[in-house]
């Protein structure tokens, strides 16, 4: 893809929960390698906004491209096959499997990557090395017998992008990938979406302007439902309607 082009598109996008409108008139660009932040005060309609395009909600108007196709009637989990992953947060970690069989469970759900038993053990040998070179990718090598559950939070985050990345996303979406973070970690987790971002699309919600002055090249700010502000972090952050809508929560 060309770095200009963006994968996963919205056009009015328009969310209503009885008569209540959550989201309205949204249009987003999220461009392949390039981390792209939602932010707003709380209730501004990101989580929402989250939630249609990655399908888990049905948009009452609007739509949906997806690398040139239109998925605004796709199911989720076709959407996902198609290469628009979310990440799961912990509770898609196995606590009771060892760091790299869970990485091995998540290949495992990846097609191009199935192993069956019936498959010869050259399928098996590739596999175990599809999840050697994923963990080392993350920086997990020195856990990988480890069981998840003995990790520390941070770690396990890490391990939550990894079996997220098994999957091989074209468009990665993040709910607050570092909420609940110590420094360290949101440091950690910040150079992996990086470096994630250099062949994919990242969408994330965030709270921390600093995380997000830091790694986004894009920012939605969302108000109310509404788009108020879009642009890179500089242009978004000095103009005076966002930072009164900062202010005033
Ligand atoms: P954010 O993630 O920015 O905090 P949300 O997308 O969670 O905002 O919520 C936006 C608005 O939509 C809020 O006023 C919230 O109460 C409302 N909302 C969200 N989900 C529902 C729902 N299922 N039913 C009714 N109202 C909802």
């Amino acid at each position: 893809q060309p770095e200009s082009q963006a994968v996963l598109s919205a056009r009015g996008l328009r969310r209503d929960f009885g008569a209540f409108t959550a989201v309205r008139d949204v249009d987003i660009d999220v461009r392949h390698a390039e981390v792209h932040a939602l932010i707003g005060p709380n209730g501004a309609g990101k989580t929402t906004v989250f939630n249609l395009l990655t399908k888990f909600l049905q948009p009452t108007a609007g739509s949906i491209m997806l690398m040139g196709q239109d998925i605004t009637r796709t199911p989720p989990d076709k959407v996902a096959r198609m290469g628009l992953v979310r990440s799961f947060q912990i509770s898609a970690v196995f606590p009771h499997l060892s760091v790299l069989d869970n990485v091995r469970v998540a290949l495992q759900r990846n097609n191009h990557l199935s192993y069956q038993f019936w498959q010869p053990l050259s399928a098996l040998n590739r596999l175990n090395e599809q999840a050697e070179a994923l963990l080392a990718s993350v920086g997990l090598t020195r856990e990988r017998n480890a069981l998840a559950a003995d990790l520390s939070y941070g770690r396990k985050r890490v391990l939550e992008i990894a079996t997220t990345l098994a999957l091989d996303p074209k468009v990665l979406l993040l709910d607050e990938p570092m909420a609940g973070m110590g420094q360290e970690d949101i440091g950690t987790i910040a150079n992996l979406i990086r470096e994630v971002a250099k062949t994919r699309a990242v969408l994330m919600v965030e709270h921390n302007l600093s995380v997000v002055a830091d790694l986004c090249q894009h920012v939605t700010v969302l108000q109310r439902g509404e788009i108020l502000a879009e642009g890179d972090y500089d242009t978004v952050s000095r103009d005076p309607r966002v930072r009164t809508a900062y202010m005033g929560t």
